[in-house]
């Protein structure tokens, strides 16, 4: 195992973009190895500083770890952990503790510094490569090698690190066995890629890899839970993907004729477009289709159907969610879990999202259908990643691209120019896609959609060109107001209003959060933690109060005016947000089934595909939902799925689960 030289600088990117970086330098001394690190990016105009020292022995042993500083635009990190003999003692923040020492430990503090990953790995390979090391100041980690991708003339190793951010990172060693990659996530639970200065063009290729193999782990899960009692779905469904014998054969998700031919029987069945249930109803499923739905009774099972037992549940088409974020591999299972079939990704890396949707498209990964909406920032210093238009001959070239790579919308970022929008839109509209996306700084609502944006993300638009009261509430009779919920129908422009958002930005962090996630003591460690400390200092928190409460009734009289609402989330609790997001859409006053319909047929609708999917009837995609419940009467019982069917395949959400990392 080759030394690490004294001295080195990793890039920090974000979105592709270089954003900052760190180095680090090495001390010698009598006692040990000191690496001083500092790291540093600017995202969005936001500096993220962090300094941190790391102490260590000849033989990889850790000393001594500090770390203080941010580590994403809204979280800060203040530890300390020194080690004598068999104790460590430990400062978080302001709290002071010490712990006995198990056999197997290392200090690390989450996904930053990359040299404190760095020297984990050199711990790892120095100490007999073991199953899982227990790290100070708290958690599991497990390494193992995945293989080599062969980057031109270099076989560069693979490694996968899971248990310090949600799910796997993936990081590859170079020449000289040195830290070459990380793929990982910032505590904003957005990609962060620390590469090594001389090799950042191969980024790209990385990115790609990432996604393939972050995908291919669950595939070789799955099959290695498939033929037992992986399944859980009923007596008659005994295995994962189905009984075809082709099912892991690498192209199951391709194949559709080969899934296996399903009957649900039993449920109540919720016709999302009529508002209509069918009690006792049966659905038959082959060839990923829905072929035919009818009444027990009056339409039979054929011979060679596996039978899905839905008594006292309900059968809902699979949920969207319009405003995803697919940042790690690990959202494919914990969308399904969640009941999730189709979500249309608002803006990612070019390279990263194209290979997500190859892998699970192509039965090499596991994940709901995606739609691709391709992000274009402006120039300057708020802009966000490398895909960026200044002018409209770049703006053009660019959603050609886009559009070449199957794309089938344009996302505008924050910092484009009014010209370059409508240089953006023209083309998009030319070649059939369509345009969503922030308003742009310095522009209005009214100014976006005259430029031809089709649709709009996060409901703060509409707020903002809103007159509003003194605390920040707005009066939806004022005449003002009433003229932007006009122009907004009158142009036909779609919302997602994202209230999820605002609500998780705005709440009070004293408040619970198990009452607005229920579900939260399930998710992996490091997103408990993650969100635990988003939100308001409780003594700022009511001021805002009045500004969720005006987006939720902005909401509600867009929908009464007949603006269509799509549901979408922008991430937050992985899958579940969806869930969140229409139950707040109740409690702005949809009733639940129109709460359901903005996650199923109105997204099918104005995504143009609601001849092909959005709701259960022949011909259909067999992309549909079993829960526990009824939430046409109680929206929460959207969140008990107990079987989800994507392509006609029937999985299983205890199981996805367990791949997305999250507990029982
Ligand atoms: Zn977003």
């Amino acid at each position: 195992m080759a030394q690490n030289p004294d001295s080195a600088t990793f890039l920090l990117h974000k979105f592709a973009q270089n954003i900052g970086k760190e180095s680090y330098i090495v001390h010698h001394t009598d006692s040990g190895l000191f690496y001083d690190v500092t790291f540093k990016f600017t995202d969005r105009g936001t500096p993220v500083p962090l300094k941190a020292r790391l102490g260590i022995t000849a033989k990889y042993d850790p000393l001594s770890l500090w770390i203080k500083g941010n580590t994403s635009r809204f979280s800060t990190i203040n530890d300390s952990i020194v080690i004598h003999g068999r104790t460590a003692s430990i400062r978080v923040d302001d709290s002071t503790y010490s712990r006995d020492l198990s056999k197997q430990s290392f200090l690390v503090a989450g996904y930053a510094p990359g040299t404190v990953q760095m020297m984990l790995l050199k711990y790892w390979e120095s100490h007999g490569k073991p199953d899982s090391i227990s790290i100070l100041p708290s958690g599991t980690v497990r390494i193992r090698k995945d293989g080599a991708d062969e980057v031109g003339p270099m076989l560069l190793d693979r490694y996968v690190i899971s248990g310090l951010v949600w799910g796997n990172e993936l990081l590859w060693t170079g020449p000289g066995d040195q830290l070459l990659c990380i793929i990982t996530n910032d505590a904003e639970g957005d990609k962060l890629e620390i590469m090594q200065e001389q090799y950042e063009s191969l980024l790209p290729r990385l990115l790609r890899s990432a996604a393939m193999h972050g995908m291919q782990l669950f595939t070789k899960e799955m099959a290695g839970a498939r033929g037992g009692k992986a399944s859980g779905v009923g007596q008659d469904v005994s295995s994962f993907f189905g009984k075809g014998p082709s099912s892991l054969s690498g192209k199951y998700g391709a194949s559709l004729g080969k899934a296996q031919p399903t009957a649900i029987v039993g449920g109540t069945l919720i016709d999302v477009v009529s508002g209509v249930a069918m009690k006792d109803a049966v659905v038959l499923i082959d060839g990923g289709l829905i072929k035919a739905v009818g009444k027990a009774g009056e339409l039979a099972v054929p011979a060679g159907y596996t039978v899905v037992h839905a008594e006292g549940k309900t059968i809902l088409p699979g949920l969207w969610d319009m405003h995803a974020h697919f940042e790690q591999a690990e959202w494919g299972p914990a969308y399904l879990a969640a009941g999730v079939t189709t979500v249309r990704d608002c803006g990612n890396e070019f390279e990263y999202i194209d290979a997500i949707q190859g892998a699970i498209d192509g039965g090499k990964g596991v994940g709901p259908h995606i739609l691709k909406a391709g992000i274009i920032d402006g120039p300057g210093p708020m802009g966000l990643g490398i895909v960026r238009a200044s002018t409209a001959e770049e703006a053009v070239a660019i959603v050609r691209k886009y559009k070449e790579h199957g794309f089938v919308q344009i996302k505008i970022y924050s910092s484009v120019t009014p010209p370059v929008v409508k240089a953006i839109c023209d083309e998009a509209h030319r070649l059939g896609l369509t345009v969503t996306g922030h308003i742009p700084e310095g522009m209005t609502l009214q100014q976006g959609v005259d430029s031809g944006m089709d649709m709009i993300n996060h409901i703060q638009y509409v707020y903002q060109v809103m007159k509003r009261n003194k605390d920040r509430s707005v009066d939806l009779t004022d005449s003002t107001n009433q003229e932007v919920l006009r122009f907004v129908k009158a142009h036909g422009t779609v919302i997602d209003p994202t209230l999820g958002v605002f609500e998780m930005i705005f709440r009070n962090t004293k408040d619970d959060i198990t009452q607005m996630e229920p579900a939260y003591q399930t998710l992996p460690l490091p997103l408990q933690a993650l969100f635990r400390n988003m939100g308001m200092a409780p003594d700022v928190a009511p001021r805002y109060k009045p500004i969720m409460a005006s987006a939720e009734k902005i909401t509600k009289a867009l929908f009464d005016a007949g603006v269509p609402i799509v549901a979408g989330t922008d991430m937050g609790f992985p899958g579940y947000s969806v869930a969140r997001e229409l139950e707040l859409y109740v409690d702005a006053g949809f009733t639940p089934l129109e709460a359901i319909q903005s996650a199923t047929i109105v997204p099918a609708q104005v995504m143009k595909l609601d001849k092909v999917t959005g709701r259960i009837a022949p011909g259909f995609r067999a992309d549909l939902v079993i829960v526990e419940g009824d939430p046409l009467a109680r929206i929460r019982d959207i969140r008990n799925v107990r079987t989800v069917v994507k392509d006609g395949r029937v999985y299983d959400p205890v199981v996805l689960h367990g791949l997305a990392g999250f507990g029982k």
